[in-house]
Formats: structure tokens, C-alpha cells, sequence
């Protein structure tokens, strides 16, 4: 009795210098003003996307112009994986497509068998992500019909890719058993498009991305359509997807618009971060815009004005304070 006695006391202890460790681990400002300075961590994707670029200029804005407070981006496999993070309060903010953090909010679709996220919080759209699929020219694939039987890169695991990946071929009537599924990086994809491993591979993410530009410079890529029939059934199906054009010309040797679909990049936050903090790192955001645009092409989307388009999530008080004051 003695000894399960002590033994009980040696967990109490335990749980307890844990619970210590891991509150005073963390030196994210959950408070009002007067917190010792926050180190904040943002989740974006990976190195040859468009999360990271913009996710690191997001970062210095946050440690350059938020008194008491510095930010750093981290390279993950995205959304899925962002959302998860940001819920369990691993990091701050993540960059997250619409529809994924839409999902997790609700506990539905690749969420349905956890409870819903609802420490996710809302900071602004930002700009679409277009559902780019990839194929090497001499693969003979010219709809995504042709992806039967074909290796197909589907996106890094725990990425919204993966998702997007899934349902565009489920309208078309296909399965991950009617193609050889291989889940990698954008930056793995293109390497093993080139060197022939896939035939083919799905990016969503902003255009242009990093990944598709460089494999384009040095090997023949035709980009496959989504058909607006497929589009039109996807969006009601799906009502974070919206129809768009990838223009002529976004990468080398590409002579036509391409039809596709896109959802929303967005800045998502932790629930219960304090109003203050967040409300100082919108206000920067906002008044700063240019080092985003400076980071990509698609930072240069960002603007108050359509800042709550396509906005999946409850807004953070913080944010909806700044929103309030500069809106009409
Ligand atoms: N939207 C992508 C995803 O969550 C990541 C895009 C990027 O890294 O720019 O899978």
C-alpha cells in the first residue's frame, strides 16, 4: 500500500513538473499587454511553394514592426498538417487553403473522425491557389482521364493538394487505385518528373509556382485541363472551389490558357491568442504590404478590400477590431 502509494506521488509529480515544463516551454503570448516578448511561429509548406516565401515575409513583418514580438516561418507538409499544428498550439499562424481549414473547423471530410477544430481563427484571405496538374509532355496525358494506370505525384502527406488531388479525380469517375498514387513535396514531384518516376503531378498552390517554373526551364510540361462541366460539379459538390484560367505564359513554352480550378490561400490563427497581439500583427500586416508582394507575385494579391472574400472561418477578434476600424 506504501509503495502504490509513493508511486502515485512520483506521478503526480511527474504530470505536474510536465504541465510547468510545457506551459513555461512555450513563450507565446496567450495574455493582454505586459507578456514577456512572444516568439511566434508561423506553418507554411515547402521550400518550393508559395506558403514559405510569403510565410517568411509574413514573419519579418511580424518581428519588425510588432513591438515585443518576433515571428519565424517553418517549413511543413501544409494545410492538413497547419491546421493540426495551429489547433494544438505547436505553432501560432499557418498559411492554409480555404476548403482545408473550412474541413477542420467543421470535423468533416478527411477531419470526420476528429473533433472539430476550434481553436482555429480566422486573420484574411490572402490569394487563389490554383489547382495546377503537371504532366511530362511525352506522357500522352491530355486530360485527366489519361491519368489511368499512370504514377501520379499527389501532393506531400497531411498537404490540401492531397485532398484536391482526390476529389478532382473522384468527378472524373477516378480512384487512387486506378493510378499509381505517390504522395510528394511539390519539389520531389518536379524532380521526379524530370527524371521520369512520375508521369504526372497536382499543385495547388499560387502561380507561379517555384517548383513548375524550374521543372518547366529544363523539361517539356504540358498543363491538363479541368473541364468546366467537371468545374460546375466540383463547386457544388465543393463550394470552396471556384472556376479560374491559368494564363498563357505562366510558364516556359505554355502558348494557351489553361481551364482550372483554384480555392483561397488564407492566414489562419490560434483562437486564443490575445486580441492585442493579433490586432497589432493584422494592423502591420496591412500597412506593409509590399514586402509581400516583394517575397511573390501573389503576395501582391493581398488587399484589405477583399481581405474576408472567400473566409471559412470565425474572424479572431483581434483581426475583426482592425478590420472594423479601416473598413467601411
Ligand atoms: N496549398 C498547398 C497545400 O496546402 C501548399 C501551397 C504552397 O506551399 O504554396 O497543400
Amino acid at each position: 500500500m506504501k509503495k502504490f502509494k509513493s508511486i502515485s506521488m512520483l506521478l503526480v509529480c511527474l504530470l505536474l513538473v510536465t504541465v510547468l515544463v510545457v506551459g513555461c516551454g512555450s513563450d507565446n503570448a496567450t495574455g493582454g499587454e505586459g507578456d514577456a516578448p512572444s516568439r511566434l511561429a508561423v506553418a507554411t509548406g515547402g521550400t518550393t511553394g508559395v506558403y514559405y516565401p510569403l510565410g517568411g515575409a509574413f514573419a519579418s513583418i511580424i518581428s519588425e514592426n510588432v513591438d515585443g514580438a518576433s515571428a519565424n516561418a517553418e517549413s511543413t507538409g501544409a494545410s492538413v498538417e497547419n491546421v493540426n499544428l495551429l489547433n494544438f498550439g505547436n505553432v501560432d499562424f499557418a498559411l492554409v487553403q480555404n476548403d482545408i481549414s473550412y474541413y477542420a473547423f467543421n470535423g468533416i471530410e478527411m477531419f470526420d473522425d476528429q473533433e472539430p477544430m476550434d481553436n482555429l481563427r480566422g486573420l484574411a484571405t490572402l490569394y487563389p491557389e490554383t489547382i495546377q496538374i503537371v504532366a511530362d509532355a511525352s506522357a500522352g496525358i491530355n486530360s485527366v482521364e489519361d491519368l489511368r494506370g499512370k504514377r501520379v505525384a499527389v501532393g506531400a502527406p497531411g498537404s490540401g493538394t492531397e485532398a484536391n488531388a482526390r476529389q478532382i479525380l473522384a468527378a472524373y469517375g477516378l480512384t487512387y487505385d486506378d493510378i499509381q498514387a505517390d504522395y510528394l513535396s511539390f519539389g520531389e514531384a518536379a524532380d521526379n518528373l524530370k527524371d521520369g518516376h512520375v508521369q504526372a503531378a497536382f499543385v495547388t498552390a499560387g502561380t507561379p509556382t517555384a517548383a513548375i517554373t524550374d521543372l518547366a526551364t529544363t523539361h517539356n510540361i504540358n498543363l491538363v485541363s479541368v473541364s468546366s462541366d467537371i468545374a460546375q460539379t466540383l463547386i457544388a459538390d465543393y463550394p470552396y472551389y471556384a472556376e479560374v484560367v491559368i494564363p498563357a505564359g505562366t510558364y516556359r513554352n505554355q502558348d494557351e490558357d489553361v481551364h482550372a480550378v483554384a480555392v483561397m490561400a488564407m492566414l489562419a490563427v490560434r483562437a486564443d491568442l490575445s486580441e492585442d497581439l493579433v490586432y497589432d500583427i493584422t494592423k502591420a500586416l496591412f500597412e506593409n504590404l509590399d514586402t509581400l508582394s516583394a517575397a511573390h507575385a501573389r503576395g501582391g494579391d493581398v488587399n484589405l478590400d477583399t481581405a474576408l472574400d472567400g473566409m471559412s472561418l470565425e474572424i479572431h477578434p483581434g483581426a475583426q477590431r482592425y478590420f472594423d476600424e479601416v473598413i467601411n
